[in-house]
């Protein structure tokens, strides 16, 4: 057994010569032959053998040291035979002591592998995807002992960023291997923000680059790598202490960052792959293709999920690495970002100008990344399974949020039918822009009140845009997801007056705080609970915590400056609630009073109606109440018990039933009975075929992100209420689980413009 130093200095010699052998001038063929010996020799191996992937998929024979040189570029397999086939299935190594009595082996004659059976073999990884194989084989059985793998791992990871890299160029044999994608793909996901987008891919985090793969002085490079951890886990060890939020990540989650930070074994296989010879950027890329490999491979999602975990972590030690992650980096015109996840502040760092889509591999429509794109008006499409692996940088991409698609390298033919539809959009905007200052009567005369919901400053620039004829729905809780830590009541009273002072005449209504469920705030430390969305939230959190609430309150009303004020609590399920949250609001009035500050001159206490059980108690809700406005996101949720943020129930309920529509008609005559202002702020409203209805149900407010202005306009303005108030009547009557295509057939009967 050799002593570790002796091992190690032959890994950087190895390494070194490795390298020299690639950079080296004459042909590809030769340098690549050089180096399967070097291996081979310094190894102590019989065979050394390099496999790559050939763009059709199957796996061929490059290189030999020991098996018959004339099966060189003549042995094929086809994905997943044989050992070699096996390995890229799997991304990891195999290590046999008798390779032919393994199921997998598949025994190819030209070869002339008859006498080996030590085996060992190791993936080309690059960016967690398999590229090729390098196999080293004995004559005796052995089994070859960890630190060989790791060696050998260490090898086919400088290999493959060589190759991958260009430093052997694509000439001769080496044209057409398949380093990185490049056949057209279509993917399906889920569309988190609507729009169409073409442009390049941009990856959020980058692979690290080749030339700074091997170290040039291992005591420094290990010392780097020392401070980064060290900062990386005092980082995480803040956010805990709630010094520093990080919008993305739960609490939950940063106490499982804190325990893998400081995960020895993380720390350590790190450490080795720098004493190995590597600088600390490529060990930590080796150390996470590693993860990858064997995690991405469970089947358990609770191991995927760490997984994830990892991938992050390794993602913050790569910007420690670079001295600053925070600055944003530049982007090319017309850019698709590509990402695991994203928060809402990682977005904001880029530059909007530039930045044209997002495509996400997780995520939720109701995730905070959505929501912020949603509101800077750009496409994404998430829950793209294995986005990272199929895409490189630069490669062109279509981001096609109407359908939730994602198209990876497009054929012509597509890119051109994206074109034609990217048209008929802007022919469209164009079209709404004409309509904007156009009021919105019916054909029959009457007034729908179109609002926008809005929760960031960047939607105020919008809202003169628009048209709207004020906001429907400030979700006052977005300054808190996009803050590092609470805001304080300054900053509070500072954005409201901010969005009052932008919307001048037009009223606003702030939703209190609706935090819980799906909207956790790392640095409000919150219980675990089985069912978030049926739990501790909204309003039953400020009236748990009065001071959070009262302290809203006193910056909404510090921010009114005696101007008219609209209030709004969500989720009230209970009369007793409403009355609670109402006497905090009037108990801020009188303490603004005492003090000489100016009360609002009109005050205006709403109720937003998102639990089912005060559909049944509107007569003594409504009259406490100044104005109401349905959340049907949260409505339909509780009224179909199927979760909004969960994809495989969000979508299986219509809205468009009788039930849903049942529930909505209740509603609207109990304002209607009692004289209370009703609006609809829920997404359906901004959808022109579900405003057609909610408007043939006599809603006449409904409030809708920005972009569903112009085309739900354009409905009302061509719809004939009365005719549609007929329809609906009956079709609600219905026994079918959705009543969908009657709809879409009485809206075509009408000439609805949709
Ligand atoms: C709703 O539930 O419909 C709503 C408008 O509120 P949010 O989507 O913020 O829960
Ligand atoms: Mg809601």
């Amino acid at each position: 057994m050799p002593s570790p130093t002796v091992a190690i200095r032959g890994q950087r010699s190895l390494l070194r010569q490795i390298r020299e052998a690639l950079a080296g001038g004459g042909p590809a063929q030769a340098r690549l032959d050089m180096v399967v010996r070097i291996i081979a020799r310094s190894m102590v191996a019989e065979v050394c053998s390099l496999y790559m992937r050939r763009a059709v998929g199957d796996m061929e024979l490059f290189a030999t040291e020991g098996l018959d040189p004339g099966a060189v570029h003549v042995t094929r397999m086809k994905p997943g035979e044989g050992l070699v086939g096996e390995i890229m299935r799997l991304g990891r190594p195999l290590n046999l002591s008798d390779a032919p009595n393994h199921p997998a082996f598949s025994y190819r004659p030209e070869t002339g592998e008859d006498p080996f059976h030590a085996f060992m073999g190791v993936p080309l990884l690059r960016g967690g995807r398999a590229i090729g194989v390098l196999v080293v084989q004995n004559r005796t059985e052995r089994v070859y002992s960890d630190d060989e793998v790791e060696d050998l791992q260490i090898v086919a990871m400088v290999l493959a960023e060589m190759v991958a890299g260009g430093e052997l160029a694509t000439e001769g044999p080496l044209n057409g291997i398949d380093l990185a994608p490049t056949k057209p793909e279509r993917m399906k996901g889920a569309k988190f923000a609507d729009g169409l987008a073409l442009g390049v891919a941009v990856l959020h985090e980058p692979p690290v680059a080749p030339s700074q793969l091997l170290a040039e002085d291992i005591g420094a490079e290990d010392a780097r790598l020392k401070t980064a951890i060290h900062e990386l886990q005092a980082q995480i060890d803040s956010m805990l202490e709630g010094q520093h939020g990080l919008v993305e990540a739960s609490y939950e989650v940063l106490e499982t960052y804190r325990m893998f930070a400081h995960d020895r074994g993380w720390n350590r296989s790190l450490e080795e792959a720098v004493r190995n010879g590597l600088t600390a950027e490529a060990a930590v890329e080796r150390v996470r293709s590693e993860h990858r490999a064997r995690l991405g491979q469970a089947r358990d999602p609770y191991l995927r999920e760490r997984l994830h975990d990892f991938e992050d972590l390794a993602d913050r030690l790569l910007r420690h690495l670079s001295g600053d992650g925070a600055t944003a980096r530049a982007l090319p015109d017309g850019a698709i970002l590509i990402a695991r996840n994203l928060g809402p502040a990682d977005l904001l760092e880029y530059d909007r100008t530039k930045l044209k889509g997002l495509l996400l591999e997780e995520g939720s429509a109701a995730s905070h990344a959505a929501i912020v794109a949603r509101a800077l008006d750009i496409p994404c499409v998430g829950r793209l399974t294995g986005l990272r692996d199929k895409v490189s940088e630069g490669d062109p991409v279509i981001v096609d949020a109407e359908t939730g698609e994602a198209y990876l390298r497009p054929r012509p033919d597509v890119v051109k039918a994206l074109q034609a539809r990217l048209e008929v959009r802007l022919q469209r905007r164009a079209e709404f822009a004409k309509l904007r200052d156009t009021p919105a009567f019916t054909r029959d005369g009457a007034k729908i009140t179109l609002l926008m919901n809005a929760g960031l400053d960047v939607d105020l620039d919008i809202l003169a845009e628009t048209g709207a004829e004020g906001i429907g729905l400030f979700r006052t809780e977005f300054q808190f997801m996009v803050a590092e830590e609470m805001p304080r009541f300054s900053a509070q009273a500072a954005l409201y007056a901010r969005v009052m002072d932008a919307a001048g005449d037009l009223p606003v209504t702030f939703r209190t705080l609706d935090l819980g469920g799906d909207k956790v705030l790392p640095y409000l430390e919150a219980e675990r609970e089985d069912n978030p969305a049926l739990g501790w939230r909204a309003i039953r959190m400020g009236l748990d915590r009065p001071a959070l609430l009262r302290l809203q309150l006193r910056a909404l009303i510090a921010a009114a400056r005696g101007r008219a004020l609209r209030i709004m609590f969500p989720l009230v399920s209970s009369v007793d609630e409403f009355r609670a949250a109402r006497a905090l609001v009037d108990t801020e009035v009188a303490w603004a009073q005492r003090r000489g500050r100016p009360a609002p001159s009109r005050l205006d206490v709403g109720a937003m109606i998102e639990a089912p059980a005060v559909i049944w108690h509107l007569d003594a809700l409504l009259p406490m109440t100044d104005f109401v406005s349905v959340g049907t996101n949260d409505l339909m949720q509780y009224l179909f018990a199927a979760d909004r943020g969960n994809p495989r129930v969000s979508d299986r309920y219509d809205f468009l039933s009788p039930p849903a529509l049942r529930a909505l008609e209740a509603i609207q005559r109990g304002c209607a009975e009692t004289g209370t202002p009703v609006s609809v702020c829920g997404e359906m409203a901004g959808r022109p075929l579900e405003a057609f209805v909610l408007t043939a149900l006599g809603f006449e407010r409904l409030s809708m992100p920005p972009a569903g202005i112009g085309p739900v306009k354009q409905m009302v303005l061509s719809c004939d209420r009365e005719a549609a108030r007929r329809g609906v009547s009956t079709l609600i009557k219905s026994s079918a689980g959705s009543i969908r295509n009657e709809i879409e057939t009485l809206a075509r009967k009408l000439y609805l413009a949709i």
